[in-house]
């Protein structure tokens, strides 16, 4: 059983260390700058910090640009994963080396505005909250099926599992001991946001509009956001293996009634030249059946995935404040 430790609640001082995670993929145009803005806002309201800056296989100067940050400031962690391993679980790694009281994970196109970070400071010093969700007021610059499958995809999660996750984003300030809850989370596939709204906790909503991204492009292609998209729904819910029986209840009343029909129409001597329903029902049930082993074939997936275990990420590089060690 996990148990929580409550201990960190009495720590809450103005002195307090927050550490602020950044996954970070091919962001060298403005990964420098975006740093300093942060860090300016951190330092104009006395906040006590440390970066976590993970580099997530970017194949740019992204990392060189990071060493270089960090070489003139100590309040910076920067880490190199050994390939793109994706966003979640470069946060994961993040969350794995911050240090902090609390700990903030943000996007680092600035897409995520700083200036909301001094009232998520304040509600969990002041306020008590354990989690501080920057929950999206507007989605600002989005295509049109960027959109639409977004609305769609909160939707099925909506549905199946009664969490609404519409408006929340990846902009999230969280109590040591929620960091810790979430590290003891084993599963190997992750969807942040999902796993971040299970542990639950007393959380707080701060609103924010996104804002245009700095610079660079958006990393998420369609393919990228379909396979996001199915491993959320299926890392966070059981329903679509239950409408695979649902479904195949149904088949089951249908079945019954034409197979009463047809034995009706032999038996007095009516047998119809029933072709097209053959077709019909080959057809439709062909598709049910090539669904639901789809469906089957993504959660089995999924439990190999876990049962190989590997590690969700691996670090090739780690610098704290210009030494070596971290
Ligand atoms: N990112 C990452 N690994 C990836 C893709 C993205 O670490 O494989 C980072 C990226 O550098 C940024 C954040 O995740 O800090 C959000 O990415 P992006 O802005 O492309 O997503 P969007 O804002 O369009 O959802
Ligand atoms: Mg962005």
């Amino acid at each position: 059983m996990i148990t929580v430790d409550k201990s960190s609640t009495e720590k809450r001082t103005s002195d307090s260390l927050l550490s602020v995670v950044i996954p970070i993929y091919q962001e060298e145009s403005h990964i420098k700058n975006s740093i300093k803005v942060i860090e300016k806002i951190l330092i104009d309201n006395k906040i006590v910090y440390e970066f976590i800056l993970v580099d997530d296989g970017s194949k740019d100067n992204t990392w060189n640009e990071l060493k270089s940050l960090s070489k003139e400031n100590e309040h910076i962690t920067i880490i190199r994963l050994s390939r793109n391993f994706g966003k979640e679980s470069a946060l994961c790694a993040g969350l794995e080396y911050a240090k902090g009281d609390m700990v903030l994970v943000m996007d680092a196109d600035l897409q995520h505005p700083p200036e909301i970070i001094p009232s998520m400071v304040n509600a969990w010093l002041n306020e008590g909250y354990d989690v501080v969700d920057g929950v999206k007021h507007s989605r600002g610059k989005e295509n049109i099926i960027y959109r639409g499958c977004a609305k769609f995809f909160y939707y099925l999660i909506y549905k199946s599992t009664d969490v609404h996750l519409g408006r929340a984003s990846d902009y999230k300030l969280l109590d040591r001991k929620v960091v810790e809850a979430w590290k003891e989370l084993p599963e190997r596939t992750i969807f942040f946001r999902g796993m971040s709204a299970w542990v639950g906790f007393e959380r707080k909503e701060i609103e924010f509009d996104v804002a245009d991204r700095i610079d660079g492009k958006s990393k998420w292609s369609i393919t990228r956001l379909i396979r996001l998209a199915i491993n959320a729904i299926t890392s966070y819910t059981s329903v679509p293996l239950h409408f695979i029986t649902f479904l195949g209840f149904i088949m089951f009343i249908i079945a019954l009634i034409l197979g009463v029909q047809t034995l009706f129409m032999k038996l007095s001597g009516k047998a119809s030249d029933g072709f097209t329903t053959v077709i019909l029902l080959l057809l439709i049930i062909g598709s049910a059946i090539m669904t639901s082993l789809g469906i089957i074939g993504i959660y089995l997936t999924k439990i190999y995935k876990e049962v190989k275990a590997r590690p969700r990420y691996l670090v090739s590089d780690c610098i704290k404040g210009g030494d070596d060690k971290c």
